[in-house]
């Protein structure tokens, strides 16, 4: 078992009983979000108490102000945060940037971001997409001249997730000319308040403004917030997340579980599990929920084995964004006619919650890389096949 013993970004938590008590204690002692409550705010709140309890952030280091909890017990952690209805923390983008800054940051840049980043004080939008660089990332455009201690940073974002709450971006941006593996690219944290930033939101599918374009023109950026070496951010950005990546799915394993639990549940009450056509998808929802808890394994596996856990992590992947779109589509036929209300309706069932995830569904296998990316992927790093850009020949193949 991992020592109790806590420190809160480097300050002991004097209250050194085992983490599983005080988690317990914490979890039983939060109040529901009340009605009208803003869930925003709620989540922040709970995420900075949950912080100030020494309680955040299991897998990450003691020295960075995490549990440094070992794995057996990181998935016990996130057991007791989903069975417990604990909210995500409000930017699941700031725990892209925080494995980076752990691995790559200055010592400056771990005291002065990750404290506030993981009690959601401030919030992080990840700027990598632009109009003509999505799949093929290395041929962004987004130019960073260096001036003496700051940067002038002049180019488009596109896709912005959470870019309207951000305080922080995380780019990657040009500096030197582009070649191969992704060179001339250095990663940069962009205060978004920034004078030159506009954040332009999109709408989505869900009538929500979850996305943003954003302009950066001449914003001047200090020096010190360069990651790492100049024109080596691309290597950076693909930093592996090991145990993250791993913990990740297991916490995704046990929301799917939860979820595909409360669909069945729902699918009695209405009678639509009388159907037979219904209960063959309902089948096929329990095996895959499975199939998705043994890649997890596998993954978890891979990291307990000293191994990355590359190859099952991009199975993973597509597996699971596959089959949040086929949950939802599911959910639909369950919910029935009244599907068609949205969130905004107030006879919705169940506040809409199944058609606002059908809708946002859509995106799983786009963002973050999309699904045929992620095949070219499994094609040449599983199954060793060659090259889809045509050069090299024989893909190096990963076990
Ligand atoms: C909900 C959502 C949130 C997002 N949030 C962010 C964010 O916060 N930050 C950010 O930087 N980006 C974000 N993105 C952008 C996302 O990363 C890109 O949309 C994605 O990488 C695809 O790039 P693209 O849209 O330019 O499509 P393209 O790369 O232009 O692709 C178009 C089509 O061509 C296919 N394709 C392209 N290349 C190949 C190939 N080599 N082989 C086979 N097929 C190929 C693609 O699969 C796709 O079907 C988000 C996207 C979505 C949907």
């Amino acid at each position: 078992m991992t020592s109790a013993t806590v420190v809160d970004a480097g300050r002991p938590v004097s209250d050194d009983r085992h983490w599983k008590i005080r988690l317990k204690e914490f979890l039983e002692g939060r109040q529901p979000r009340g009605k009208g409550e803003d869930r925003l705010a709620w989540a922040r709140a709970f995420h900075a108490d949950l912080e100030e309890a020494g309680l955040a952030a299991p897998g990450w280091p003691v020295e960075v102000g995490g549990m440094g909890l070992e794995l057996a017990d990181q998935l016990d952690y996130h057991q007791m945060m989903t069975r417990a209805r604990a909210p995500k923390h409000p930017c699941g983008l700031s725990f892209i940037v925080a494995p980076t800054l752990i691995t790559h940051g200055t010592a400056e840049q771990k005291q002065r971001f990750l404290r506030p980043l993981l009690r959601a004080d401030e919030f992080w939008c990840q700027g990598f997409s632009e109009p003509s660089a999505g799949s093929d990332l290395t041929s962004l455009t987004t130019r960073a001249e260096c001036e003496g201690d700051h940067y002038v940073v002049n180019g488009q974002k596109l896709w912005t997730s959470q870019a309207h709450l951000a305080d922080w971006m995380f780019a990657l941006v040009r500096t030197g000319p582009a070649g191969p593996g992704g060179a001339g690219i250095s990663y940069l944290l962009i205060p978004m308040k920034s004078e030159g930033v506009t954040v332009r939101p999109l709408r989505d599918i869900s009538g929500g403004t979850h996305f943003s374009e954003v302009f950066l023109d001449d914003v001047r950026v200090p020096a010190e917030n360069l990651v790492g070496e100049e024109n080596d951010g691309w290597s950076i950005a693909r930093t592996s997340l090991g145990h993250e990546r791993a913990t990740a799915f297991l916490s995704d394993e046990f929301r799917y579980r939860r979820i595909v639990d409360e669909l069945f549940t729902l699918a009695v009450r209405t009678g639509a599990a009388e159907d037979p056509f219904v209960r063959q998808h309902l089948a096929r929802i329990e095996a895959s929920v499975r199939v998705l808890a043994s890649n997890s394994r596998r993954a978890l596996d891979a990291v307990l084995s000293g191994r990355d856990p590359g190859p099952a992590a991009s199975v993973n992947r597509l597996v699971k964004s596959e089959f949040e779109q086929y949950l939802h589509e599911v959910a639909l036929r369950v919910v029935g006619p009244d599907a068609v209300l949205g969130q905004r309706e107030a006879t919705a069932p169940e506040r809409g919650r199944w058609t606002f995830g059908y809708l946002m569904s859509r995106a799983a296998t786009v963002g973050a890389g999309t699904a045929e990316i992620q095949r070219n992927t499994i094609a040449e790093k599983v199954l060793g096949l060659p090259s889809h850009r045509g050069v090299g020949g024989t893909a190096k193949k990963e076990s």
